[in-house]
């Protein structure tokens, strides 16, 4: 059978972003998909933030953001999104081979987040509240964002590690 695989779920086409958009991604989806079984999940809408949304985005310490509505930075989000994220991720343990994040998100992205102060302005780069909680409790678990999958080198990579992780998981 399909390896399972967890993913953002804007990635296969679902409407769940704040703006009522998807980000479907065809290779992922038609490719992938003949490999991989997906697990979709969209922590924002898991957290009951609704669509459409206000955005939000990453503010503060780099290496510690909160996640914060654009228009009114006094709505923060960052306690209910890693409470999903270690409650979902404990959720994962054992059932996944994989992951697929969607870049740049204050809550999936895997890196090179933007991270703002309080006046807007970038500070630096961090990582989605859900994806560190993800990484946190799987820091074995292969996983990638939707963008970095369209270099072959790196696609080729990723494939490889899941099927390792997955003869791995299934020996558990
Ligand atoms: Fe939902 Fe994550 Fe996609 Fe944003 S990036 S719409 S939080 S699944």
């Amino acid at each position: 059978g399909r390896i399972p695989v967890g993913i953002s779920s804007c990635l296969l086409g679902e409407e769940v972003r704040y703006n009522g958009g998807h980000k479907r991604h065809r290779y992922v989806e038609q490719v992938l998909g003949r490999y991989f079984r997906y697990l979709p999940f969209c922590p924002e809408v898991a957290i009951g933030m609704g669509v459409p949304r206000p955005p939000i985005r990453l503010v503060g310490d780099p290496d510690a953001p909160q996640a914060r509505q654009v228009n009114d930075p006094s709505r923060d989000f960052s306690d209910a999104l890693r409470a999903y994220g270690r409650e979902q991720a404990a959720n994962l343990d054992g059932q996944i081979s994989g992951y697929i994040l969607k870049a740049k998100s204050p809550s999936c992205g895997m890196e090179r987040v933007k991270v703002y102060d309080v006046k807007g302005m970038p500070t630096g780069q961090g990582r989605g509240l859900y994806a560190e909680a993800l990484m946190a409790r799987h820091p074995c678990l292969p996983v990638e964002e939707e963008g970095r999958l369209n270099d072959p080198n790196l696609r080729d990579n990723f494939i490889e590690r899941v099927f390792v992780y997955d003869r791995w998981r299934r020996l558990q």
